[in-house]
C-alpha cells in the first residue's frame, strides 16, 4: 500500500509502529541518529509524519530530542535496565496484589490461557514472545487496570521490550517451557486470590529479568 492510500494519521500511526520496531528490536541502534530526510526515504512517507512519530517514540522514551538537533535513539544501560525494572515491580506488585483479589473466575481462567500460549518453539520469533509476554500480563492485571496504569505503563513498556528483546532473541533460553516457568508464579497468584503471593512474585520476576540481561547489554553502553 502506498503511503498516499492512507489517512494522513495511519501514517504517522504507521512509521511510529515501524521506528518503535526497529529500536526494539536493535536494527535501529542505541544512541543512533535519527535524521528526518533518512527516516523519510527510508519510510517512503513525507517530513510531517516522521517528525509526529519522533515525539511519540519520544513519549515512550525510544527517542530523545535535543533542541536544535537530529533526534536520536535513547541509549539502554545497566542502572536503566534496573530503574525501568524496579519501577515496573513497584507499581505492578499493587496492582497486580489489587487484581487478585478482584478476578472473577473468567479473568482467572483468561490469563491462564494466555499463560499456556507462552511457550518458546521452532519458528517463534523474539517479537512473537513479545507480545505473548504483554498478552499474558495484561490478562493478569485486567481487574486492576485504571487510566493512570495505562498511561504508566504506555511509558514503561516500550523501554521493557528493548531490554526483553535482547534475551528473548539471545538464544540463550534454558528450554521451550522456561518463559511459562518464569510467569507460573504470578499466575499462582492469582489461582491462590493471594495479594502477599503477588507482590512477591512480580518483585521476583522482574529482578530476574534484569538479571538475565545484565550480562546481554553492549559492552559500550
Ligand atoms: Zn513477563
Amino acid at each position: 500500500m502506498s503511503a498516499l492510500d492512507t489517512e494522513p494519521l495511519s501514517i504517522v500511526e504507521m512509521a511510529t509502529r515501524e521506528l518503535r520496531r526497529a529500536i526494539v528490536d536493535g536494527s535501529l541502534q542505541p544512541g543512533s541518529p535519527l535524521p528526518i530526510a533518512e527516516l523519510s526515504s527510508r519510510l517512503a512517507v513525507s517530513h510531517i509524519p516522521i517528525r509526529e512519530a519522533l515525539k511519540r517514540l519520544e513519549s515512550e522514551a525510544l527517542v530523545q530530542l535535543p533542541r536544535g538537533r537530529a533526534a536520536v535513539v535513547t541509549a539502554i544501560g545497566d542502572q536503566d535496565l534496573a530503574d525501568v525494572l524496579r519501577i515496573r515491580a513497584v507499581l505492578e506488585a499493587e496492582t497486580l496484589a489489587a487484581a487478585v483479589e478482584r478476578a472473577s473466575a473468567v479473568d482467572v481462567a483468561a490469563a491462564e490461557a494466555r499463560w499456556e500460549e507462552l511457550r518458546v518453539s521452532a519458528g517463534t520469533t523474539a517479537d512473537d514472545l513479545l507480545a505473548l509476554d504483554r498478552a499474558f500480563h495484561d490478562a493478569l492485571l485486567r481487574p486492576a487496570m485504571t487510566p493512570w496504569m495505562s498511561r504508566l505503563q504506555a511509558t514503561l513498556w516500550p523501554t521493557t521490550d528493548r531490554y526483553l528483546h535482547l534475551l528473548l532473541r539471545s538464544g540463550t533460553q534454558p528450554s521451550a517451557t522456561w518463559l511459562q516457568d518464569h510467569h507460573e508464579p504470578l499466575l499462582q497468584a492469582a489461582r491462590d486470590r493471594s495479594p502477599s503471593a503477588a507482590r512477591e512474585a512480580v518483585r521476583t520476576h522482574f529482578a530476574t529479568e534484569a538479571q538475565l540481561v545484565a550480562p546481554l547489554l553492549p559492552a559500550d553502553c
